[in-house]
């Protein structure tokens, strides 16, 4: 049957499911979503699958072997729009640590017999293909899926928040986490998670990834003088944009 509706497709590549639970996990919406999208293929929960041409490709995890980085390339051809769905998909997130540490601290981990598994340094998906947009976070907020869906059924062009976590943050009245000895990412975060680590008194670590504008610089500066060690803060900027701060080991030493 003919269809006006969006051509959806929903894909996992390395990651631990999460971000395509986080969609499928919101009972209040998701029913009356499918109403409005042809979700064409969602092999998480799917049986049939038609992979032709999509509308819109929501694409969860990072490329951490072959596998992934040829089911990358296919979707990207068949996909119009290309949506890096959470953070592995967007910055590489934790699973992208293994750039910053030694083989044999994880090798005994790898696969070594099945070739087509076989390691490739981990990276996000804008490493290899065309990128149209990112809802980030690990994982995505339920809702913030909903809306960029909602938004682009209507042709609305989705917007993705730039201000750091420390704006909503402070609107929540916490306390500052680096006044207290908690090396919190939030000033160059990007938020849109309503700072829920630090109402709850966890720093932020960056899942979200950085605003457009980070000042890493500043921000480093700040966690030196505040006396955390220059271990503590490269691991922490390492555990979800390592990847995305190539010149970290240089402002380190600044
Ligand atoms: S971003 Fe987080 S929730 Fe999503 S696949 Fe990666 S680790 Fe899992
Ligand atoms: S706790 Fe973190 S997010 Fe909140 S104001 Fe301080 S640095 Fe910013
Ligand atoms: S506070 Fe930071 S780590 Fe927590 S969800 Fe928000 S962006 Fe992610």
């Amino acid at each position: 049957m003919k269809t006006t509706k969006l051509k959806i497709g929903f894909y996992g590549i390395t990651g631990c499911a999460g971000c395509q639970l986080s969609f499928i996990f919101n009972e209040d919406e998701l029913l009356s979503l499918i109403d409005l999208i042809d979700l064409r293929a969602f092999p998480f929960i799917k049986e049939f699958n038609l992979e032709e041409k999509f509308d819109y490709v929501f694409i969860e995890g990072l490329v951490a072997n072959k596998n992934d980085l040829k089911t990358l390339k296919k979707l990207r051809e068949k996909a119009d729009k290309l949506v890096a769905l959470g953070a592995c998909a967007h910055t590489g997130c934790v699973p992208a640590y293994r750039n910053f540490t030694l083989k044999e601290n994880y090798k005994h981990l790898l696969y070594m017999k099945r070739t087509e598994i076989q390691d490739v340094k981990p990276t996000p998906v804008d490493t290899h293909v065309n990128v149209d947009y990112t809802i980030p976070g690990c994982p995505p907020d339920k809702n913030e899926i909903m809306n960029f869906i909602k938004d682009i059924v209507k042709g609305k062009e989705p917007k993705i928040n730039n201000n750091p976590v420390c704006v909503e943050c402070r609107r929540n009245n916490n306390v500052c986490l680096l006044d207290v000895g908690k090396p919190c990412l939030g000033p160059i975060t990007r938020g849109g998670c309503n700072s829920v680590c630090t109402n709850g008194k966890f720093e932020c670590w960056g899942c979200r990834g950085l605003t457009d504008d980070a000042d890493i610089k500043l921000l480093v500066k700040l966690l030196k003088e505040k006396g955390f060690s220059e271990k503590i803060i490269k691991q922490r900027m390492r555990s979800f944009v390592g990847l995305k701060l190539p010149n970290l080991e240089k402002i380190m030493n600044e």
